[in-house]
C-alpha cells in the first residue's frame, strides 16, 4: 500500500460502487473525443490515471464493456448495472493504471487536467482555462 497522502473514495450515483485510493494521480486528464462525449452524456471527460497499487478497496457488483480504441488498442468502462455511472477505465495502453472518473470522487479541490485529448472534436464554446490542448 502507498504510504502517505490522500484517500478517496469514487463512487456511483446510487452509491452501490465504491472505490477507494490512496495517494495522488500519476495524471489528469480530459477528453472531448466522441466515445467519452457518449460515455460522459457530456462535453468532455475528466479523468483521472492512479496506478493499481492505489486501490485500497473495490465494493459493490460492476459491470465491464470493451471496445477497440482508434488505435487498435482495448479499452474497458467499468459502470455501476444499477445506475449506469462509469465509475473508472481500464486501457491497453495503461496496463498498471486505472482511469478514475473524477466527478465520481466528488472533491471540487482535485487537482485540475493537464491536457485536453482529442481537441479538435470538441465543442466549439468549450475553453479550459489553462488546460494544454492535444
Ligand atoms: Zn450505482
Ligand atoms: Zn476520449
Amino acid at each position: 500500500m502507498p504510504s502517505g497522502g490522500k484517500t478517496r473514495t469514487a463512487t456511483c450515483s446510487c452509491r452501490g460502487v465504491r472505490l477507494a485510493l490512496a495517494g495522488e494521480p500519476r495524471r489528469v486528464y480530459a477528453c472531448s473525443c466522441t466515445e467519452c462525449q457518449r460515455c460522459t452524456g457530456s462535453a468532455f471527460a475528466y479523468r483521472a490515471i492512479f496506478a493499481d497499487a492505489a486501490i485500497l478497496g473495490l465494493e459493490g457488483t460492476t459491470r465491464s464493456w470493451r471496445r477497440t480504441g482508434s488505435s487498435g488498442r482495448w479499452l474497458e468502462q467499468t459502470f455501476c448495472p444499477t445506475c449506469g455511472t462509469v465509475v473508472f477505465m481500464r486501457a491497453e495502453a495503461l496496463n498498471d493504471a486505472l482511469s478514475i472518473s473524477v466527478g465520481c470522487l466528488e472533491a471540487p479541490d482535485f487537482p485540475a487536467p493537464q491536457l485536453l485529448h482529442w481537441s479538435d472534436r470538441k465543442h466549439r464554446w468549450l475553453c479550459l482555462e489553462g488546460v494544454a490542448e492535444q
